[in-house]
């Protein structure tokens, strides 16, 4: 089986993606505020071991790949998941809110993945999946801070599945459209039945459907997909 680290594994995509893969592996679910909910999905799965860090900050983010590899020797499969949502028109963005969402959406996949890559390469086998967005591909008014981190992340996948297949190492990003979480709590009844008008699948994602898609870029049957940035919505943007 693999040694999978899947970051903000407590809650909604991560956590299903931490749920799926364990099935067939032991998956590393890292999780920063909510406790409870990480102890919960570790008594749920004997395959899955739980880390705190906050992977906007390096120090934390080597502390929890020093015990991995300490524990597991290994780190096969990296899903950089965690995320935060910021809605505010551009004019409101302080710096604060700049410098706050840039480090937690696309500070960490570097720090992560640069920290992760020693051992990977040493190997030079691997696969690191990134969890995008479609705010990345097409924009989203109100969340131009979201989106830049979400379109840096699928610069960075492009750019290291370039530098890096030739090591065995294949990047791809997934890119979901609105997926049914705690993220889009704050949204009402009617931005959801607006949204799965203007959706040909007619329904909003499930946290599974991204999980689905993990599993399959996480498996060998995927080893000729690189540098892809997949899109999960529905048919929402095509
Ligand atoms: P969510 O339900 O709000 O969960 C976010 C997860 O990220 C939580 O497990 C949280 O952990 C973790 N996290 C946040 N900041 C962290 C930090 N500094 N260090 C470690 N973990 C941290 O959100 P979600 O909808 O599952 O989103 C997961 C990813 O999918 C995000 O990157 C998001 O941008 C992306 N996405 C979501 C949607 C959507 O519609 N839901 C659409 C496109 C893309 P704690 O609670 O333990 O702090």
């Amino acid at each position: 089986s693999k040694i999978i680290l899947v970051t903000g594994a407590s809650r909604g995509i991560g956590r299903a993606i931490a749920e799926e893969l364990s099935k067939e592996n032991i998956v590393i679910a890292n999780y920063n505020k909510s406790e409870e909910s990480a102890k919960n999905l570790q008594e749920q799965n004997e395959n899955i071991d739980i880390f705190k860090a906050d992977v906007s900050n390096r120090a934390e983010v080597k502390k929890m790949i020093d015990y991995i590899i300490e524990k597991y020797g290994k780190i096969d499969v990296l899903v950089n998941n965690a995320g935060i949502d910021q809605e505010k028109m551009f004019q409101d963005i302080t710096d604060e809110d700049w410098d706050n969402i840039i480090k937690v959406n696309l500070y960490s996949v570097f720090c992560t993945t640069q920290e992760t890559l020693k051992y990977m390469l040493e190997k030079k086998n691997g696969c690191i999946i990134n969890i995008s967005s479609i705010y990345g591909i097409n924009g989203g008014s109100c969340a131009t801070a979201y989106s830049a981190t979400k379109a840096g992340i699928d610069g960075i996948t492009k750019s290291l599945a370039k530098e890096l297949g030739y090591n065995g190492i294949n990047v791809n990003a997934i890119s979901p459209g609105l997926i049914n979480t705690d993220m889009n709590a704050h949204l009402s009844k009617q931005d959801i039945s607006d949204i799965i008008d203007m959706t040909p699948s007619s329904r909003i994602g499930n946290p599974s459907d991204i999980a689905k898609a993990a599993i399959w870029l996480a498996s060998d049957d995927a080893s000729y997909i690189n540098g892809q940035v997949i899109s999960i919505n529905g048919g929402f943007i095509i």
